[in-house]
């Protein structure tokens, strides 16, 4: 039979495994920071409208530049970021991902690296792989916060092309200041210059704010989001990008011609219509997770702050061993690889109780 290694597949993606966390059907699923809501019944009726309309004219290509959602996007960063934002700022994509894969096959590519601060959102690495780019693991403290001076030294040294600031960061949870990603940017330009992302992927969970009013005077600043997981739509892939209009620019030379679909656009549009209703369950989210951070404190796991709609707790001897002993009671958490730490995303009350009442469980045998 022939496998992947029997084709003449590139020399760097051979005997590598892609990326995905398990899909196993378990009464309670909490390991892809999914929203436990689904969407209001009032939206789902708009997108209904709004689909119907499309389809009317899917015989045509979709609006290759996606003004009207681009638009839209920009008015929500506006209103809730307090940072003025025009369309010429904004870039849509099939989620975030496609944005950092764009920016990559943009700023990166053969010959050229890119560098994040591990360990972070493993995709970065492995869509730098994908577009041909250098992947560099830059340091972080033991309390996974970021070592700014380790940073900016390995920036001296290696001199990315593109850095990666996650914050919230994905898996440990925590924010970046305001301040270290300033340093972060003045070293890359010092270095390079190079472009520094950083993914608020988790952005409207943060007891802080947003990073977007950095992009004044930083035209080699992107910020990316994404409707995954505030706006509840991770089956929609819509991810966006806030930037110095050139930036906007840039990517077109790499986007393939009307990439994102009518019936993804009138999606979206439909949903940001529902922007009040959504970030009130990103509330209700918010309570939760602080709620779990008390809780798994209470019974005694170690448990990085949070600003995600997540969290990191440990520590465990064999990590692997404990998301089994979870799982076997009905509950499905994430082991990212971090070792003694596992991931918990913040689901509905009644989700929470039910992984709160199995690692409690847990501790008890262990005592
Ligand atoms: N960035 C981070 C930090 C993430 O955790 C994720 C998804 N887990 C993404 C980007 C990608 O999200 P999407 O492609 O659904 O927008």
């Amino acid at each position: 039979m022939t496998g992947i290694d029997d084709l003449p597949v590139r020399d760097e993606l051979r005997g590598k495994s892609p990326y995905g966390a398990p899909q196993l059907d378990v009464p309670v699923r909490l390991n892809t920071n999914e929203n436990p809501y689904p969407l209001p019944e009032p939206l789902v009726e708009r997108i209904a409208e709004r689909v119907r309309e499309a389809a009317r004219h899917l015989n045509r290509y979709p609006d290759r530049d996606a003004v009207e959602l681009r638009t839209g996007l920009a008015a929500y960063l506006t209103r809730t970021a307090g940072h003025p934002v025009g369309v010429e700022n904004v870039w849509a994509a099939n989620g975030s991902n496609e944005v950092i894969q764009q920016l990559l096959q943009t700023f990166g590519g053969p010959g050229r690296t890119a560098l994040g601060f591990e360990p972070s959102y493993s995709m970065h690495g492995l869509i730098a792989r994908g577009t041909g780019t250098g992947w560099i693991s830059g340091p972080r403290n033991e309390d996974f916060t970021v070592d700014l001076a380790a940073a900016q030294q390995a920036i001296a040294e290696h001199r990315p092309d593109v850095v990666f600031v996650t914050t919230p960061n994905n898996p440990t949870g925590n924010a970046v200041p305001a301040s270290t990603v300033v340093a972060l940017y003045e070293a890359a330009q010092a270095a390079r210059p190079s472009m520094v992302v950083v993914d608020e992927a988790y952005i409207e969970f943060s007891h802080g704010g947003s990073l977007l009013p950095l992009l004044d005077g930083r035209p080699h600043l992107v910020v990316s989001r994404t409707m995954s997981k505030a706006f509840g739509a991770a089956g929609l892939r819509l991810g966006y990008l806030a930037a110095h209009p050139a930036v906007v620019d840039a990517v077109q030379l790499v986007r393939l011609p009307y990439h994102l679909s009518a019936v993804t656009q009138a999606t979206a549009l439909a949903a940001l219509e529902h922007t009040d209703t959504l970030l009130g369950y990103v509330e209700q989210l918010k309570a939760e997770r602080d709620r779990l951070v008390a809780e798994l404190r209470a019974i005694g796991y170690d448990v990085t702050e949070s600003d995600a709609n997540f969290v990191q707790f440990g520590r465990f001897e064999d990590s692997h061993a404990a998301w089994r002993e979870i799982l076997d009671r009905g509950v499905l958490v994430r082991d990212n690889g971090v070792p003694g730490w596992l991931r918990v995303t913040a689901g509905t009350p009644a989700e929470n109780d039910a992984f709160l009442d199995a690692v409690r469980d847990i501790k008890k045998e262990q005592s």
